[in-house]
């Protein structure tokens, strides 16, 4: 099988020259329950996800290590609307 024939959840394609850097921070148990709503394929090494709880929500980006010692980093949140917006610029290179 090929990586193609497996993946059905998106990739991120490579982000343009100009996007926008968001913060990446070591995550913090700040929002209580949190839900993941959207996510990029496991086949790459790094793993972006949508999060949302309590009316917020921040993207998670996951660098997963061969072990299974993954390094996990997380935005600030913000609206789930700007979120939206913010995950839709992600997987379209737009930022990172
Ligand atoms: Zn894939």
């Amino acid at each position: 099988m090929t990586v193609l024939d497996a993946c059905l959840s998106p990739h991120v394609v490579m982000a343009q020259r100009d996007h926008v850097r968001l913060e990446w921070r070591r995550p913090y148990p700040a929002l209580g329950r949190v839900r993941s709503v959207a996510w990029t394929c496991f086949c790459r090494a790094t793993v972006y996800e949508l999060c949302e709880g309590a009316g917020r929500a921040f993207l998670r980006r996951t660098v997963q290590r061969d072990g299974g010692d993954d390094e996990v980093h997380e935005t600030s949140t913000w609206p789930v609307g700007e979120a939206r917006v913010i995950w839709t610029a992600l997987l379209s290179g737009r930022a990172r």
